[in-house]
């Protein structure tokens, strides 16, 4: 390795021994963020929170992805916040827009029936959930990896992270981690279930026979209940994402056009994925780890484990309830779902 990395000590950037001389052994691993230069601030704020509660012990590396060019400014004060390497990279045009096969003019009346939800109206959060479905492990800066974890801008970590995630997926054989887990907007999936059902006829090779489909459905033929793993966090195994069986899944959903005809969602999409491809046992909810992404938050249900971990979990803003902290037992989560189709929590 023999680069070196960047540590702050009040406020002046020291130059650290070279990286791989750390005592605490890692795994092959990396940070993943797609953010926009315009979200420097939030994304200062979301790395500050995983180095302070983590990633100072470890010094993984982090991979910052755009469809544009990162500024300097953003890269030099990027690279002084991350304590592994940061590496800077941009999405080839083709991974970011409309496939040849997609009616552009049936994709705008689409952004216009949708525009009363939330992004409903927007192209660029289409490029960005069909990016995030079917492209963001093909980067050549992926390549050297076996685990991601990814995190956007203004997302928070309220407790201390003391066992590595990442190391955990190794040790349990876990090949997708997640904090939160929710009921999608139903508009939003139209015809996902559908285009999902014929890949299963399909391709039956790749379904699972000890499958979490219990996740996503009661039964195949009620359609989709709507659960989704929250995308925003996800620790996953990229060799997963790059098998034949996910690709072949990526690409019947890419051709059935619901990325623009609809306004379907990276979450949903993987979520589906793992509850098909994987064996229920690959999963692994992350219970104690501490995350808040507007408007919900993950937070250890357990008192002693929020003050071992240090958790400054405060409600989450907008709450009903006075202790509304922890969303894993609210109605709208999908916890719930979870446990019946995995049979445990974690
Ligand atoms: P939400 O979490 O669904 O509300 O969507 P976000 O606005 O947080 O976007 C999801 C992720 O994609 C975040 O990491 C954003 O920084 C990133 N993102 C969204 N749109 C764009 C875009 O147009 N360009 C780039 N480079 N990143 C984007
Ligand atoms: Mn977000």
């Amino acid at each position: 390795q023999g680069f070196s990395s960047s540590v702050k000590i009040a406020g002046i950037p020291m130059r650290t021994k070279k990286k791989g001389s750390n005592a605490i052994k890692r795994e092959n691993a990396t940070f993943i963020t797609l953010a926009r230069n315009e979200e420097l601030e939030g994304l200062l704020s979301s790395i500050n929170e995983v180095e302070s509660r983590f990633n100072k012990d470890y010094h993984y590396d982090w991979v910052f992805l755009n469809d544009m060019e990162f500024t300097m400014e953003f890269r030099k004060r990027v690279s002084l916040a991350v304590s592994g390497k940061a590496k800077f990279g941009r999405i080839p045009e083709e991974q970011w827009g409309y496939p040849s096969f997609i009616d552009q003019s049936r994709a705008a009346d689409a952004r216009q029936y949708l525009k009363s939800i939330i992004y409903g109206d927007s192209e660029s959060y289409r490029f960005m959930c069909r990016f995030e479905s079917g492209f963001f492990y093909k980067q050549p800066l992926m390549d050297e990896y076996k685990y991601y974890w990814r995190v956007e801008p203004d997302v928070k970590f309220p407790c201390d992270i003391v066992e590595d995630p990442f190391k955990v997926m190794r040790e349990k054989k876990r090949l997708y981690g997640f904090t939160l887990a929710l009921y999608e907007i139903p508009y939003v999936v139209e015809g996902l279930w559908d285009a999902t059902k014929e890949f299963i006829e399909k391709y039956p090779q790749y379904i699972n026979n000890h499958n979490a489909m219990r996740f996503v459905t009661a039964n195949k033929d009620d359609g989709y209940n709507l659960c989704h793993f929250w995308s925003n966090f996800e620790i996953a195994d990229l060799d997963f994402f790059r098998s034949e069986a996910y690709e072949a899944y990526f690409q019947h959903l890419d051709e059935a056009g619901g990325f623009f005809y609809n306004r379907w969602g990276d979450a949903p999409v993987h979520t589906l994925a793992v509850s098909l491809l994987m064996d229920r046992e690959q999963l692994h909810w992350f219970k104690n780890i501490g995350y808040y992404h507007p408007p919900f938050q993950n937070c250890p249900a357990e008192p002693e484990v929020r003050r071992e971990l240090n958790c400054d979990c405060p409600n989450i803003p907008g709450a009903v309830s006075d202790d509304w902290f922890n969303f894993a037992y609210e109605a709208n989560s999908c916890i719930s779902q979870y446990m019946i189709a995995i049979g445990k929590d974690s």
